[in-house]
Parts: structure tokens; C-alpha cells; sequence
């Protein structure tokens, strides 16, 4: 893989600066494409995580960003944006070299979303309600009340490797809009686009201290930072069971928590749909990133009238998917993000055939020419899955499709809610009418029709039932990042006008 450079060591960033950790430990960053170290990182502990809320919380009580204006915030994040694009070419890479996702994805859709988001987020900043002013009612009488929404205060992330960009950047961006000051804490696998995105933010004219990434082990930085006095908030997306963990430490210090967590979506393929579309769009569904996302469609309901042409045809454009180095922009599936993770795949797959589901492509790894030692699995099918097997209802997170057979659509649609997950789901038809009915049905936070991971800036994202709360993305995200203040004064100047005050003083006038 010729376009490595030599390890190269990544301190934290902090208060505008690169700094060590206090303890001067390093951990280090493997390639997943051959699984060499790449790089070193400073491996930071508890007095990393105090010394980062401390600043944040310094920089937050400044004012220097919490009560700027919001044009000028607008306007930073702008600049951002345009600092993204201009260093687009070293954030892929760092990407790729730590993710393992194609660079082929990176840099045609990963970039642009960032910098999209960026910027739609600095035009949500016009027009959002900061200050709402309420109409005046018999009761409390004559009041001039407003409503404000304020900064949280110090708000703390904990962000996973599948997207590490992507994914920090739907926490910083609302955050950073609303006037918070943030600690970030990225996936020990993935940190350095975070690192050197906080690096452009400081370059862009974000000041110092604003946005700090503390980078080490979950149960060490991210511990520190559920557990700290001082952060107002936790917004973490990974693993359910880390987020129930988080949300029990989190209630010792009252933060607010919100989660973005697995899922298992359910994709139902109704017999009228055009299968031109929905089979190439289920392997996009479900494979896009090896099958490591949070919303990838990993179980497909097949009417059973057309089930083994549709498995066929599934089978044979899944094995077609272009495999291979993920520098390579010719490459459609890169490796998975670890060795520890393709154990886990691997695993559940072996769990699947013991289960009594039928393998029908895929289930072992693969060596890559030029990419030995990389961690490769290609797209994996299940046919004759049951919605019960624990390929059904347990997070792979990898290349594995559970095909699952139905009667009537209602069964379809029962079957797809009997997870404890409830982040996506989808519908492939072309009866529009029947596909809203359906995902009317659905309990899951996105439901897309004839289609898959369309995320935008502009809309909510987050889950329903065990996929976590909260929303990312869009103005909803920003109401994440704030606090209501009601704000009341009386217009009453007559004191015998004041007729709550009676409820306890026999006469206020004689009184005073
Ligand atoms: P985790 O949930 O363990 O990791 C996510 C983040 O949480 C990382 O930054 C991690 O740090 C941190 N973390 C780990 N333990 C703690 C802790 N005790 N307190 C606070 N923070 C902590 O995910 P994994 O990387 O272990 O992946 C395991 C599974 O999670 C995957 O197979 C997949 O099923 C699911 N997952 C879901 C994602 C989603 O988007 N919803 C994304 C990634 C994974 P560190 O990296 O240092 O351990």
C-alpha cells in the first residue's frame, strides 16, 4: 500500500494547541487494509479529560463563543466548511487509513456531507427561534414573556469508528451553533480526522478551547467524561450496551444524554416492487461499508412468491461488489475497521449456520492482493433466516444479510417491529399509497421508500425503542444542544391588579 506514510505521532488537541498526554503514553492506530501500525496517539486518562473540561469550561464562561453573535458564529462555521474542502485530500486519507472505508466514499460522499452540513446548519442559524415571545393571557394577566434557548454549557461527545468524521461532526456542528464548548472523545480505532478537524475549527477562527479532543480508551477518557461535575451533556453513538452504561453514570451528575445506538432495520421488498431498483438498492442498503452502519437494511422480508428468484439475483450482484484496497478509487468494499471486529462477523456467522440458516454467498475471509494481512469479508447472504434467530435480532455489524421469508404483508410488517431496535427501516414498491401505509406502521426513526441511507442535513436522525433518543442533524439537532429559559415580566403596575399575590397576602397595598 504505497500511499501510507511513515508512522507519524498524534498528540491531542487542546485549547487551540497540540499536547501530550500528562501520563506521556501512546496506543497505537492500525491500518486495516494489512493490519500495520500506522500511526501513535497519545493515549490520554482521567487528568486529560479534567485539564480539556477545564478549559472548555473556561472558554465557555468567557463568552468569547457562548454569547458571540450568532451571525458571526454563522459565519465561523462558514469558514469551517471552507477549510474542510481545502484540507479534503489529508481528512480522506486520515479517514481511510484508520476506517478502512473506500476512499472512493470518503471523498465523494463522507466530505461533502460534513461541509453540506456545515453549511445548511449556518442557514438553520438564521431562522431558528432563540427567542420566542408569548402571547398575553387572562392568566397571568398583562406579562411580556419570552422564552430563550441557551448553550447547555460544556457538552461531551463519544463518537465510534465506522464513521468517525461524519459522526462527530452531527455533534460538534449543532453544539458549536448553539455557543457550547465541547470535549470529544473519538473511537480509539479511528481519532485522527477528529483530531485535525479540531485543528481546521481553530483554523477557521473557531476560538481556542471551543472544540478539545481527548483521545483514549472508552473505559478511561469516556468514563471520565460520563462521570465529570462539569460536562452539562453526553451525546454518544455507539454500542447499546456502552449507551445503557451511559445513560446509569450519566444520572449521577444529571447530564443530559442523548444516544444514537444499533440497530437491526428491517427492509420489506413487496411483491409489486421494481426489482431493477430494490435488489441493487438492498446490497447498497446493507453493504455500503462492509455492513458497518448503525442503519444498514440487515434484514430483508422477501414475499415468499418470489423469494428464491429475488435471493439469485441478490446472490449473484452481491458477489459482483468490487472488493479490494480502499486507497483505490475503483474499490466499492474496503476491509473492516479491526481484526476484533471481523472475529465478531465471523462469529456471527458461524452462529447463523448453526442456527440452521442457509449460507448463499460469502461467510469467509479473503485476502486482498496488496492488502495482505487486511481484515476482508465479502457480502454475505442468509436465506431461510427466521426473524428469530439471533442473525435476526442481534447486531452484526458487517457484509451479513438475513433474507426472511413471508405470506401477507402484515406479517411482514409485524415481524420487522419484533426487534428491540428501532432506528431505520424501509419499503420497496411502487403502490406509493401502500408504502406510507406501511411505514406508518413502522417503529423506526427513518423510514425510507425505494431507497436507503439518504440522510440529509435538513432532516432528523436518531431512533425509536432501544436505538437510543435525541436527534442529529437538521434544526432538531439544535434544540439538542440548548436549554429553554422562560423569561416573565409583568406588565401589572397596579398592586390590587396582582390577584395571585391574594393567595397569600390579605393586602399587599396596606402591607408595603
Ligand atoms: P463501543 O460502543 O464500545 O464504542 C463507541 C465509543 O464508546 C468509542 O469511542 C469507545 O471508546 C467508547 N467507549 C467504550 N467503552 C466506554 C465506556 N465504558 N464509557 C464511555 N465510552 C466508552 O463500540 P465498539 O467499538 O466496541 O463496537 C462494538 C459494537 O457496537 C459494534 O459491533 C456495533 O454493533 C456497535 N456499534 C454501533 C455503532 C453505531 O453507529 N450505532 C457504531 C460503532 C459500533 P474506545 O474506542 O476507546 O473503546
Amino acid at each position: 500500500m504505497s500511499t501510507v506514510l511513515q508512522v507519524k505521532e498524534f498528540p491531542m488537541f487542546m485549547d487551540g494547541k497540540w499536547q501530550a498526554a500528562e501520563s506521556g503514553e501512546w496506543f497505537d492506530i492500525i491500518y486495516p487494509g494489512n493490519g500495520q501500525t500506522v500511526a501513535r496517539v497519545a493515549s490520554g486518562h482521567k487528568e486529560d479529560v479534567d485539564k480539556a473540561v477545564a478549559i472548555a469550561r473556561r472558554t465557555f464562561e468567557s463568552g468569547i463563543w457562548s454569547k458571540q453573535s450568532i451571525e458571526i458564529r454563522a459565519a465561523l462555521l462558514l469558514s469551517f466548511a471552507q477549510q474542510i474542502m481545502q484540507n479534503a485530500d489529508e481528512l480522506a486519507y486520515l479517514e481511510v487509513l484508520s476506517s478502512g472505508g473506500t476512499l472512493r466514499r470518503v471523498r465523494n460522499m463522507d466530505i461533502l456531507q460534513i461541509a453540506d452540513l456545515l453549511l445548511q446548519t449556518a442557514e438553520f442559524m438564521k431562522s431558528y427561534p432563540y427567542v420566542e415571545y408569548l402571547p398575553i393571557q387572562p392568566y397571568p394577566g398583562p406579562a411580556n414573556g419570552q422564552v430563550w434557548r441557551e448553550p447547555i454549557g460544556v457538552c461531551a461527545a463519544i463518537t465510534p469508528w465506522n464513521f468517525p468524521m461524519i459522526l462527530a461532526m452531527w455533534k460538534i456542528v449543532p453544539a458549536l451553533a448553539m455557543g457550547n464548548s465541547m470535549v470529544i472523545k473519538p473511537a480509539s480505532h479511528t481519532p485522527l480526522s477528529t483530531l485535525k478537524l479540531a485543528e481546521l475549527a481553530v483554523r477557521a477562527g473557531i476560538p481556542a478551547g471551543v472544540l478539545n479532543v481527548v483521545t483514549g480508551a472508552g473505559s478511561q477518557v469516556g468514563e471520565a467524561l460520563v462521570t465529570h461535575p462539569d460536562v452539562d451533556k453526553i451525546a454518544f453513538t455507539g454500542s447499546t450496551t456502552v449507551g445503557r452504561n451511559i445513560m446509569r453514570q450519566a444520572a449521577g451528575t444529571i447530564k443530559r444524554v442523548t444516544l444514537e445506538l444499533g440497530g437491526k432495520s428491517p427492509s420489506i421488498l413487496l411483491p409489486d416492487a421494481d426489482l431493477r431498483l430494490a435488489i441493487p438498492g438492498s446490497l447498497f442498503g446493507v453493504f455500503l461499508h462492509s455492513g458497518q452502519i448503525c442503519e444498514s437494511g440487515t434484514r430483508l422480508f422477501v414475499h415468499e412468491s418470489q423469494y428464491d428468484q429475488v435471493l439469485a439475483k441478490l446472490a449473484e450482484q452481491a458477489q459482483a461488489i468490487r472488493m479490494g484496497d480502499p486507497f483505490d478509487m475503483e474499490t466499492r468494499m474496503g476491509p473492516l475497521v479491526s481484526k476484533q471486529q471481523m472475529e465478531t462477523v465471523l462469529n456471527y456467522i458461524e452462529i447463523g449456520q448453526q442456527e440452521g440458516a442457509r449460507l448463499v454467498c460469502g461467510g469467509k475471509p479473503v485476502q486482498i492482493p496488496g492488502c495482505e494481512g487486511g481484515y476482508f469479508i465479502p457480502p454475505t447472504i442468509f436465506a431461510d433466516v427466521d426473524n428469530q434467530m439471533r442473525i435476526a435480532q442481534e447486531e452484526i455489524f458487517g457484509p451479513v444479510l438475513s433474507v426472511i421469508r413471508y405470506k401477507d404483508v402484515d406479517e411482514a410488517v409485524q415481524k420487522a417491529n419484533e426487534s428491540i431496535y428501532g432506528l431505520a427501516a424501509g419499503v420497496w414498491t411502487q403502490n406509493i399509497n401502500e408504502a406510507y401505509r406501511i411505514a406508518r406502521q413502522l417503529r423506526a426513526g427513518t423510514v425510507w421508500i425505494n431507497d436507503w441511507h439518504m440522510l440529509r442535513s435538513d432532516a432528523p436522525f436518531g431512533g425509536f425503542k432501544q436505538s437510543g433518543f435525541g436527534r442529529e442533524l437538521g434544526k432538531y439537532a439544535l434544540d439538542e444542544y440548548s436549554q429553554l429559559k422562560h423569561v416573565h415580566a409583568s406588565l401589572v403596575t397596579e398592586e390590587k391588579r396582582r390577584v395571585a399575590w391574594d393567595l397569600l397576602l390579605e393586602s399587599p397595598i396596606e402591607k408595603a
